[in-house]
């Protein structure tokens, strides 16, 4: 009998925090959640990029709780907030069952939401959906504060990865993500991505089957941040795939931090994709300004694990 990754969390290391917690016990870290998975929704998304949205939708799987405090979060209530929210506690034959039934409605591919904290419960329910025969790759949507470590111990279970980039520059992590060393890890943490499964690969009609898709949003202000982030792609392949996002907006407790309490102007995300031309990413996703209202899950709603 194979052992559950999930027994890896009587002494949580699962992230670069490595709290050292005994979720199994119940006790929890900086993150909030114990060994429990708690999924905030589960549905078909269309508002990703398009190789990994296509025409049927990417089977989305939120994960509550976070790994990141980010004073902007577009999705406070699932990740600061979740103790208000109609979240469900989930083993890994009821996330392996979500996993069958968004299959069966047509997504693409499975599409975990902040796994960074749940990435054993994650890697146990895959395992036992690939058992009960799902069949479409699986995407690890993560915010890029990851642990190498924990990476590796999943060997050969995530199909695409999906990681945000979000700093290189760990003062203002540490101020709008409470993250410190985000700068330091998260070079490794592409790196091991990328090698573990390349370029972002796409299947006849262009919807994504295997690889890396780093996402970077660009931070009203943040310039140079948003440049020293692209400098570290191009070092790591200038033919990695990047999705330049352009729709901040000051959500949560932006508000209360000047600088970031505005939406990114069109010349601030001009200036950045010129940037990332002029380096020779020409693997990048490069967003209408019009189109920053992506879609966000109602977590409110009545049904969020479908009708
Ligand atoms: S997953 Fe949570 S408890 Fe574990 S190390 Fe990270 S923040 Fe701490």
């Amino acid at each position: 009998m194979q052992e559950l990754f999930t027994d890896k969390l009587g002494d949580c290391r699962c992230c670069p925090r490595g709290c050292g917690v005994d979720r199994l016990a119940g006790e929890t870290g900086f993150c909030g959640i114990d060994s429990r998975a708690l999924v905030s929704h589960a549905g078909l998304h269309f508002g990703e990029e398009p190789p990994i949205s296509g025409t049927r939708g990417s089977g989305t799987i939120f994960f509550a709780g976070c790994n990141l405090r980010c004073v902007f979060c577009q999705n406070y209530r699932i990740s600061q907030e979740f103790g208000k929210g109609s979240s469900a506690v989930m083993d890994s034959r009821g996330l392996a069952s979500e996993m069958l039934r968004l299959e069966r409605e047509g997504a693409h591919n499975i599409n975990f939401v902040s796994p960074s904290h749940m990435i054993f419960q994650m890697a146990d329910a895959i395992r036992m959906a690939r058992g009960m025969g799902l069949g479409i790759p699986v995407v690890y949507n993560s915010n890029g504060y990851d642990s190498v470590e924990a990476l590796r111990a999943i060997d050969g279970l995530v199909d695409i990865w999906l990681p945000d980039l979000k700093y290189m520059d760990n003062g203002l992590a540490m101020r709008l993500s409470a993250a410190g060393d985000y700068a330091d890890i998260v070079p490794g943490v592409l790196g091991e991505m990328l090698a573990r499964s390349g370029r972002l690969e796409v299947d006849g009609d262009g919807v994504a089957v295997r690889g890396l898709l780093v996402r970077h949003l660009v931070l009203p202000g943040e310039m140079e941040n948003s440049r020293r982030c692209l400098d570290l792609l191009a070092s790591l392949d200038p033919g990695i795939h990047v999705s330049i996002m352009s729709q901040y907006s000051p959500q949560y407790r932006a508000c209360q931090h000047p600088g970031i309490n505005r939406p990114l102007t069109p010349e601030e995300y001009d200036e950045i994709t010129e940037y990332a031309l002029d380096l020779g990413l020409e693997n990048a996703f490069i967003q209408e300004l019009e189109s920053s209202d992506h879609y966000l899950p109602d977590f409110d709603s009545d049904t969020p694990f479908g009708e």
